[in-house]
């Protein structure tokens, strides 16, 4: 973050402010571990501060600090509404453009308040008064922490605001595995366990309660997996019906995706996921070294993200998504193979 944005800032916050903070869409670890953590911090510095999220999250999530105040605007409308309306300063994290926050994007696109963007996606559209964005960051848990360290106030992190950064960087760097993951990235962690992380605690809430249906859904996914040596490439997916056989909730599928990675020489991996209720097939891509599915969604699937991990919708039926898609990755054979 410049100095002069930090000091706008600290002008801006110089006096009590009505805060709110929104994160993406379905959000995940980055995007409600930022946003809570931002929230403690704002609070801790005396700023009536309230995170509202575009609709629900998982449960697997649901254990951090601050989550009983969150409101969901699906569910909390008129509390999201007049909260949003009297905010002087709105805070969006983790996302780059309005459009992410689905049917918010309206509303925030109308408001007469400051905005101020943390987020680490590419090209970050230009809505925001004041733009931090940094694609080479790990996650916006990180760039949070950036922001506390700019304002002076690191001595202000306490075990709360830490094991949500935590939660957010774990979960965006794959637990540190991620090429995103830096040095500096490991500097702020053993900050955070300084500060009163419950690193172990954190990891076992996200990583160890599944259910039994849950690893049953996993074991489908993997059973569905095509993988297509030619194209270094490995697709899998989850009809409504095999999420309803498992008892699908919210969260169930996150990181089936990155299991085609683990096989040797797949480069690009993909898992469609049939939504009969939206009617589109969400689909999730990832990939190793520089092959950017940040471009494939955004060329092919109304969608974008990072470089390694992107995602995207259809609104044809699974069978013709798939399709299309395999035929698509002719075009991409000399990028596949490197
Ligand atoms: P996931 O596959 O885990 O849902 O998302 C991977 C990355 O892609 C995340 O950074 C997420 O914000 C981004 N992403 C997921 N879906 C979409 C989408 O529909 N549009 C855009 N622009 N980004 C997405
Ligand atoms: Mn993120």
């Amino acid at each position: 973050m410049n100095s002069e944005d930090v000091k706008a800032i600290k002008t801006l916050l110089s006096k009590r402010q009505k805060i709110v903070i929104v994160p993406h869409k379905n959000p995940d670890g980055d995007a409600i571990g930022s946003s809570l953590g931002l929230c403690h911090y704002l609070e801790t510095i005396g700023h009536d501060t309230r995170v509202i999220v575009p609709n629900d999250y998982p449960k697997f999530l649901k254990w951090m600090p601050g989550t009983k105040n969150v409101l969901n605007f699906e569910k909390d409308n008129a509390d999201s509404l007049a909260y949003l309306k009297e905010a002087d300063i709105c805070f969006t994290l983790d996302f780059n453009q309005l459009g992410r926050v689905g049917q918010m994007a309206p509303l925030l696109g109308e408001l007469e308040t400051t905005f101020i963007m943390i987020d680490h996606h590419q090209a970050p559209d230009d809505y925001a008064q004041i733009t931090y964005s940094d694609p080479e960051m790990s996650s916006t848990s990180e760039m949070v922490f950036n922001f506390i360290s700019s304002m002076g106030d690191v001595h202000k992190i306490s075990s709360e605001i830490a094991d949500c950064l935590y939660a957010g960087i774990v979960t965006d760097t794959g637990s540190f595995k991620y090429s995103s993951t830096t040095s500096q990235t490991h500097r702020v962690v053993a900050e955070l366990i300084d500060k009163g992380a419950n690193n172990f605690e954190v990891q076992n809430q996200i990583f160890d309660t599944n259910t039994p249906d849950r690893l049953q859904l996993l074991g489908c996914a993997l059973r569905n997996m095509v993988i297509l040596n030619d194209y270094n490439t490995a697709y899998t997916s989850l009809s409504q019906e095999e999420l309803d056989t498992y008892n699908y909730k919210k969260g169930d599928t996150e990181g089936f995706v990155n299991y085609g990675l683990t096989l040797q020489n797949i480069r690009f991996a993909v898992i469609f996921i049939e939504n009969k209720e939206e009617g589109i097939i969400k689909i999730s891509f990832r990939s190793e070294g520089s092959f950017s599915v940040n471009d494939f969604a955004r060329s092919h699937f109304h969608g974008g993200g990072h470089i390694n991990a992107a995602g995207g919708r259809s609104e044809t039926s699974m069978m013709e998504t798939k399709k299309f898609f395999e035929a698509l990755l002719v075009n991409y054979k000399e990028q596949l193979n490197i």
